[in-house]
């Protein structure tokens, strides 16, 4: 949704991206607050969280030492600290935005699959599901950017809709809330999905993988810049920039008369964020 250009670089051609320090950070901080939850709940305090990070980063560099690469030169181990300090800084920021000590989530990072009538299957890794007496379902992800304008909000709530959609599909229950918590700036963004959001969210997910399976066969991708071309990996095969994409790597069938405009890839919704998949029938 964000870019097809982008989609094709990373899911067909399988090109290569670098570790982000911002992303790197995310993946560090989601596990501190994780691992948190380990510990009975009145141990879990601002200064256990902050004392998880080195050992939850030294995990994190056993599992992909490829992201030592992000201070590689950094002889002085001053880089490291100063991103350590950050991420020290958002998870201290977390306890000003929920209680872990009055929190018992009925999971953490719950991978979720489920496949929906047409045969599309949708997978996507939950941050935290709570579970009120009453049988309420919330759902919470955390964030460590900042929280969007108003105006750009739909987009991580689409996410956000993504996993209720998985969650009834699977359960039969419609969460009664969605949590979307921004460390980054200290703002927890919250909505209350019906049914019909959810209807809604599935349709859109069946247009865009119409649009998906019909650009695989027509190799047409087209790239959309938007601001967020600053962090793209493969601004160096791109039209926009002046590149040339490697040759597609599938048979292409020609698109017919008429097809283009519905060819391409359109505007079918906005960022669907980092942890939903699809995968087609
Ligand atoms: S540079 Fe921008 S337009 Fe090009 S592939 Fe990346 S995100 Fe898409």
């Amino acid at each position: 949704m964000q870019c097809p250009l982008l989609y094709r670089f990373r899911v067909i051609d399988k090109l290569p991206e670098k570790p982000s320090e911002a992303a790197t950070r995310g993946t560090l901080v989601h596990a501190v607050l994780e691992r948190l939850f380990d510990a009975p709940a009145a141990d879990r305090t601002a200064p256990r969280a902050r004392a998880l990070i080195p050992g939850q980063w030294d995990r994190l560099l056993e599992a992909k030492p490829e992201l030592g690469e992000l201070f590689a030169g950094d002889t002085e181990g001053e880089r490291l600290s100063r991103w350590l300090g950050e991420a020290e800084r958002l998870v201290e920021r977390w306890f000003s935005l929920e209680d872990p000590t009055r929190l018992e989530p009925a999971e953490r990072e719950l991978f979720v699959e489920t496949e929906l009538e047409s045969g599309l299957r949708l997978r996507g890794v939950i941050d935290r599901i709570d579970v009120a007496p009453t049988g309420d379902v919330r759902i919470v992800d955390y964030k460590t950017g900042k929280a969007p304008r108003p105006e750009y909000a739909e987009g991580p709530l689409f996410q956000m809709k993504f996993y209720a959609l998985v969650i009834w599909r699977l359960k039969g229950i419609v969460p009664r809330r969605l949590q979307l918590v921004y460390l980054g700036s200290g703002d927890v963004l919250t909505y209350d999905p019906v049914v019909a959001d959810l209807e809604r969210v599935e349709r859109k997910l069946l247009a865009l993988w119409e649009a998906i399976a019909l650009a695989t066969e027509t190799g047409d991708w087209r790239p959309r810049p938007t601001k967020l071309c600053g962090w793209c990996d493969h601004q160096a095969v791109c039209p926009e920039f002046g590149g040339t994409p490697p040759v597609y790597p599938l048979s292409v069938r020609p698109a017919e008369s008429g097809e283009d405009d519905q060819g391409r890839m359109g505007p079918v919704g906005a960022e669907a964020g980092r942890a939903v998949a699809l995968e087609g029938p």
